[in-house]
């Protein structure tokens, strides 16, 4: 599973430094002879571009996984999962909102307001699953760790502004992943609304609408005054039903993480979207590093749940950390089956990053001797992943010409020891948000002088920082 950084240069057919370069800029510090795992080369491709596959399943017992798919033998049915895209300001979130709620029954409204991460929405009988965070950020994050679990794109095109960046960004995004577009021409309750332009920039992209001969469903809809949400989701279901979406729902589940955090009471907590098989209160299942036995489920309305199939998400209670969306999950024989394997794949982790970080220290200095760039790295932890996006975007932005914020690791969880640990060697600086540095690692960051700095509130870390920076560019007296 694991292959030397100059190898994998040679397999992309990219340069070792832009490779190393790629490498540094997800986090990871590597020399040329390094030897590193499936996921960070997932990583450092995804900077450069390019996404790359897994030659076998990796090992630990997962590969029973692939024979498992060959007896999938009760293929039935299942709902489409899908992302809405587009240019900010083109209305995803208001999509998003209005088709929730045009679907949602009223009795069942009550727990709607708690967003899970995504949702599912019954239309004539079949259901719809939505994931919830709108945007390429969340889809290309998702696909960079291997993940692809989008079966279809609603691309929001605002009528009254047409095609712009982001929005060809995400057609981009679709064709690279191979995924089929429904595009939604929003906003045409404004005066200034144009359909047909929108078509004719669509032609541009290769995207020709069908009234116009190609075979691109386009649907003009209002997200606020709520026109052709109904049309707009049956070409969804229409476009599902020409991919013959099916999956076995008699087998052991396996899906992705989509959002996870810790709860105060409750402990960790993960949105699992299950893909295969079919998932019960009480199965153990393995997530990354983490395991658990799942103790409670509940469906995107907040409802508790007994058991749940393909292409339903659902929050889970019962791991034994917060789990990495993206991550993989899988179900396996017992609780104690899975806590072996995440033993396993701990080991495997901090090995790994203790050699990493053994290079580190050399290719620092190496920077620093030769850079002009002053760097200003830091490690995240936060309590929800969607603080740690919000706060690296923050923070990242303050980068100048002269220092650049480097966020080289982030996760979910209290601080711990090898965050200290890289931190030392990194010279970075660690941001807890509405998490601590467990004893161990308080104790270490004092040992080895490392800055702990905890908030609660972005605006404060982002602050200080900028103080930090500030200070940086002082001449020393
Ligand atoms: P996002 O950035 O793509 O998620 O866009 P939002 O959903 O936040 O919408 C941006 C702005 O456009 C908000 O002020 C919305 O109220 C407005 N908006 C969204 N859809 C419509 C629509 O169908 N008609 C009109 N007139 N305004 C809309």
């Amino acid at each position: 599973d694991f292959i030397t950084v100059k190898d994998f240069a040679d397999k992309l057919g990219k340069p070792v430094n832009e490779v190393i370069k790629a490498l540094i800029f997800s986090g990871v510090m590597a020399g040329i002879n390094q030897e590193i795992d499936f996921e960070t080369a997932a990583k450092a491709a995804a900077k450069l571009s390019v996404s790359i596959k897994k030659s076998k399943e990796e090992s630990l017992g997962i590969e029973e996984d692939e024979a498992e798919d060959l007896e999938d033998m009760n293929l039935v049915k299942r709902p489409p999962i899908v992302t809405v895209m587009g240019h900010v300001d083109h209305g995803k979130t208001s999509l998003l909102d209005a088709i929730r709620k045009a679907k949602v029954t009223e009795s069942e409204a009550g727990g709607i307001t708690q967003h899970i991460g995504a949702y599912t929405i019954t239309l004539n009988g079949e259901k719809i699953t939505f994931l919830d965070t709108p945007g390429h950020e969340a889809f290309t994050a998702m696909r960079a760790r291997g993940a692809q679990i989008t079966d279809i794109v609603i691309l929001v095109v605002a009528a009254d502004d047409g095609i712009m960046p982001q929005t060809e960004e995400a057609i981009n995004h679709c064709k690279a992943a191979n995924v089929p577009i429904v595009v939604a021409i929003n906003k045409i309750d404004k005066p200034g609304a144009n359909i047909e332009k929108v078509k004719q920039e669509l032609t541009e992209y290769g995207l020709v609408s069908e009234e116009w001969g190609g075979d691109t469903i386009c649907v003009p809809v209002s997200a606020k005054a709520k026109i052709g949400i109904d049309d707009l989701l049956e070409m969804v279901l229409l476009t599902a039903e020409m991919k013959e979406l099916k999956a076995d729902s008699n087998r052991r589940a396996t899906g992705t993480v989509i959002e996870s955090k810790l709860d105060k009471g409750r402990g960790p907590l993960a949105t699992l979207l299950v893909q295969k098989g079919t998932l019960n209160v009480g199965d153990s299942i393995l997530v990354g590093s983490t395991y658990g036995r799942i103790r409670a489920m509940f469906d995107d309305k907040q409802k508790k749940i007994k058991s749940a199939g393909p292409s339903i998400p659902v929050e889970v209670l019962g791991l034994s950390d917060v789990p990495v969306a993206g991550d993989k999950f899988h179900e396996v024989k017992d609780e104690k089956t899975a806590r072996g394997m995440a033993e396993a794949r701990k080991i495997k982790e901090r090995s790994q990053l203790q050699s990493s970080v053994r290079v580190s220290l050399e290719d620092l200095y190496s920077q620093v001797k030769e850079g002009k760039i002053q760097e200003l790295p830091i490690i995240i932890k936060a309590d929800v992943q969607g603080s740690i996006e919000a706060l690296k975007g923050s923070l990242e932005k303050l980068s100048t010409d002269e220092i650049k914020v480097r966020v080289i690791h982030n996760g979910v969880g209290a601080i711990t020891e090898t965050d200290i640990s890289l931190a030392t060697a990194s010279n970075a600086i660690v941001i807890g948000f509405n998490v601590r540095p467990d004893n161990n690692a308080a104790a270490l960051a004092e040992k080895e002088k490392v800055d702990v700095k905890t908030y609660r509130i972005i605006y404060n870390a982002v602050d200080d920082i900028r103080a930090a920076m500030i200070g940086m560019l002082m001449p020393d007296i």
